[in-house]
């Protein structure tokens, strides 16, 4: 469906879950978050119908995200069920792999086309700072797993922090040189519950990773919001992501809803529709609405001006 400044929203970001095996210090509070009453939050079923609702709209795309999708008991239920709705061509998943090694067979197997996975160090002792609670040798297990399990594509987002990990670039960017992956780096944004929002010297813009990767070269393929570059004789792309220092709303074909049934039109936008309780028709014509309510572009968004979004990403969906 077309929305009122001539975008075509294709997209659907379904956050099946806000919680997390992970306490990630830009995406949400250490303490983790309260786990809410089961009634509070979507139910398979009506995850099913508000992807039939969007497809109904023209979507074709679907990411499962959280929180993390893969703490969610019937997580491969809800992957069979959205891969298999009539006008849903892609089905995709994002993760920080930690449960890969036992899922990425089972998640192809219904219908997962492609994975991102999310990591932000190679040192072991900065991501167990980053991560507050995880192992690194559990996540690259998982991106071993992913890639043996023959997912179209394996991404690995990598958010960047200035003091963390702006000096780990070419090590991430090599990861393309070793494995069949494609490396985006993503600019750190001042989300709610972060530790780094309101720090000016944790952001670093993307344009930093070219000044550190001289030798890229610059590829025409598109893929969505993403800049991409290529290392010499590299497997996969290098991409820059890029939503404070060239923010990327006037090709944004996204809509969100997050696991406790709120249709969000924009990442930065307090805005937010509740779909919970819904039958199918009321889910489409909500849908509309909120595509209709997309802004033009989101309002200013800095390293120190927060983002007007009145939730931690984690219970947005990433
Ligand atoms: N648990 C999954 C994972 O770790 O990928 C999916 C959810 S996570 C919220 C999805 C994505 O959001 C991750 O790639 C993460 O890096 C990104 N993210 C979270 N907070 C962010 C922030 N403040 N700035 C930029 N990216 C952020």
């Amino acid at each position: 469906m077309i929305d009122t400044y001539g975008r075509n929203v294709t997209y659907l970001r379904l956050s099946v879950t806000e919680l997390c095996n992970l306490r990630c210090r830009y995406c949400m509070p250490p303490e983790g978050i309260c786990k809410r009453a089961h009634d509070d939050m979507l139910t398979e079923e009506e995850m099913t119908d508000a992807v039939r609702a969007a497809a109904a709209l023209g979507i074709t795309k679907v990411r499962i995200t959280g929180g993390e999708p893969l703490v969610k008991p019937n997580i491969l239920s809800i992957c069979r069920r959205v891969s298999r709705v009539e006008g849903i061509r892609e089905t995709a998943l994002t993760t920080n792999a930690v449960r890969l090694p036992e899922m990425a067979a089972p998640l192809r197997e219904a219908g997962i086309h492609r994975v991102n996975i999310s990591l932000d160090t190679l040192d072991g002792q900065k991501y167990a700072f980053i991560t507050r609670v995880g192992r690194l040798k559990d996540a690259l297990a998982g991106i071993e797993a992913a890639l043996a399990a023959g997912f179209d594509k394996v991404k690995i987002n990598t958010v960047l922090i200035g003091g963390f990990n702006d000096d780990e670039v070419p090590a991430l960017a090599a990861l393309t040189m070793k494995w069949p992956v494609d490396v985006r780096f993503i600019e750190l944004m001042p989300m709610p519950g972060s530790a780094f929002s309101g720090k000016a010297e944790a952001f670093v813009p993307a344009g930093r990773v070219l000044e550190m990767l001289p030798n890229m070269e610059p590829v025409r393929e598109h893929d969505g919001v993403a800049r991409l570059y290529r290392l010499p004789g590299a497997c996969g792309s290098v991409g820059l992501i890029s939503p404070l220092s060239s923010h990327f709303c006037a090709e944004c074909s996204r809509l969100r809803l997050t696991a406790d049934g709120f249709l969000k039109p924009c990442l930065h936008s307090r805005e937010e529709i509740c779909i919970k309780g819904m039958d199918r028709e009321e889910m489409t014509e909500a849908m509309r609405k909120a595509i209709l309510m997309k802004p033009g572009q989101h309002e200013a968004l800095s390293a120190t001006e927060g983002s007007r979004a009145a939730r931690a990403m984690n219970r947005i969906g990433g």
